[in-house]
């Protein structure tokens, strides 16, 4: 039994079948409409911390294409990244980060200007070289859920229901309840319902001190995050990989090195937004540009078009070229956790009831790792049927 169709609920229901499990699927809305269609889509693992986090999105990773291959429609592609540097400073980042152990993990690869538009024509601005990561992977946000709910239904047993429009508000050993009072039972039952921090959730936050927020936390738990994003129209040109400026290297704990410090200020619109160009190509030409970082709540309801015109600039720069047309703009929100070492959210709400939340930025990258590991963990595993009333 899941609640949440975003892609930790989705990625849920792969694994559950993996593991011989029939899978009930709720969601609350038609379709998916938080954090999981909204995002880039990028499977990113240059970024990652060492350690258990690099080890997670490497897994996440090969599952990825494993999953695409069960699911062609995700638009799963092995496009690897680029990392553009228009400063000595981001250059000699990227050239210590290369040196670390793990880079080859990343298949990180330090590369000059000529290098870089070998790799990737498109980018015909101004730079001084950038970091390839080769490992990197592209999905299509606002198709892969679908794709996979299809692939789901489509193969042979065990048994796959996707109920839509049916929100769970109590959850028990043996089921959960939606807003009609009708009890689906399951032997297992797994909450992914993402940033929504109160509803089914939220008591269970509450009461066990998991809020980020809460007296006594020392800040170590769970928060929100709101981004901004939008979308071109088609860009004439075809980007071979996914690109990410050096404000970028301010944001991934894999840049944490020493020659960091010395990258000089972000551009005062940046720094106040939070803001690191991140562009994708999604398969019908159209470009995703973000994003920008805020954690300060209430979140504004409204988007703010000081941060899209950095963005757009940079972009703009980096491709040495006008951009088309911007067609779509939103925000999203996550939830992550925080505190050192941390990846994401999962505990026993009740025996047999898990909840799994708070993946943050990285969420879409490790979905199916995390699921996967739901399933070979003892509280992920234990199953208690009990009588419903
Ligand atoms: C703008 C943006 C860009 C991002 N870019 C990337 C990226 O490129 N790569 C990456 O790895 N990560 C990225 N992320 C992070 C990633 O998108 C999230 O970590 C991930 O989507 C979280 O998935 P989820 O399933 O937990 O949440 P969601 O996608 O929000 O899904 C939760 C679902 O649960 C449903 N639900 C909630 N309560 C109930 C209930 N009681 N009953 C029934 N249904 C319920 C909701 O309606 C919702 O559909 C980005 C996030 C944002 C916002």
């Amino acid at each position: 039994m899941i609640v949440g169709g975003g892609i930790l609920g989705t990625m849920h229901a792969v694994m559950a079948r993996r593991h011989g499990f029939s899978v009930v699927h709720l969601e609350r809305e038609p379709a998916g409409r938080g954090a999981s269609v909204r995002n880039f889509g990028l499977v990113w693992v240059s970024g990652r911390r060492s350690g258990a986090e690099l080890a997670l999105a490497l897994r996440a990773r090969q599952l990825w294409a494993e999953v695409a291959d069960f699911a062609p429609g995700t638009g799963f592609r092995p496009a690897g990244s680029l990392t553009i540097a228009t400063c000595e400073a981001e250059l000699a980042v990227m050239r210590e980060a290369a040196e670390l152990e793990d880079a080859k993990q990343r298949e990180f690869e330090v590369l000059s200007p000529d290098d870089v538009r070998a790799v990737n024509p498109a980018l015909r601005g101004e730079f001084l070289g950038g970091l390839y990561c080769r490992a990197d992977a592209i999905v299509e946000p606002r198709v892969t859920l679908p794709a996979l709910r299809a692939a789901l239904a489509g193969s042979p047993a065990p048994s796959y229901e996707w109920l839509p429009r049916l929100e769970a508000v109590e959850a028990a050993a043996g089921g959960v309840r939606d807003q009609h009072g009708t009890w689906h039972r399951g032997d297992l039952v797994v909450l992914c319902t993402g940033a929504n921090l109160t509803g089914l959730a939220g008591p269970h936050l509450t009461e066990t001190g998991a809020l980020a927020n809460a007296p006594g936390s020392g800040g170590r738990g769970l928060r929100r995050v709101r981004l901004q994003m939008l979308q071109t129209r088609p860009f004439a040109g075809r980007l071979t990989t996914s690109v990410a400026d050096g404000d970028s290297l301010r944001y991934y704990p894999a840049f944490e090195v020493p020659s960091l410090a010395s990258l000089p200020p972000q551009a005062p619109v940046a720094a106040a937004s939070r803001a690191q160009l991140l562009l994708v190509q999604r398969l019908d030409g159209s470009l995703t540009i973000g994003d920008t970082h805020s954690y300060d709540e209430p979140f504004a309801f409204d988007v703010d078009e000081d941060p899209y015109d950095h963005l757009l600039a940079r972009a703009s720069a980096l491709l040495g070229t006008g951009l088309p047309r911007v067609q779509r703009r939103w925000a999203g929100v996550y939830s992550e956790v925080t505190g050192t070492g941390r990846i994401y959210h999962r505990s026993a709400v009740a025996p047999g009831v898990v909840l799994v939340t708070g993946p943050g930025g990285r969420g879409m990258t490790c979905s199916p790792a995390i699921a996967e590991e739901t399933f070979s963990t003892p509280e992920g595993l234990t199953t208690e049927g009990t009588d419903l009333p």
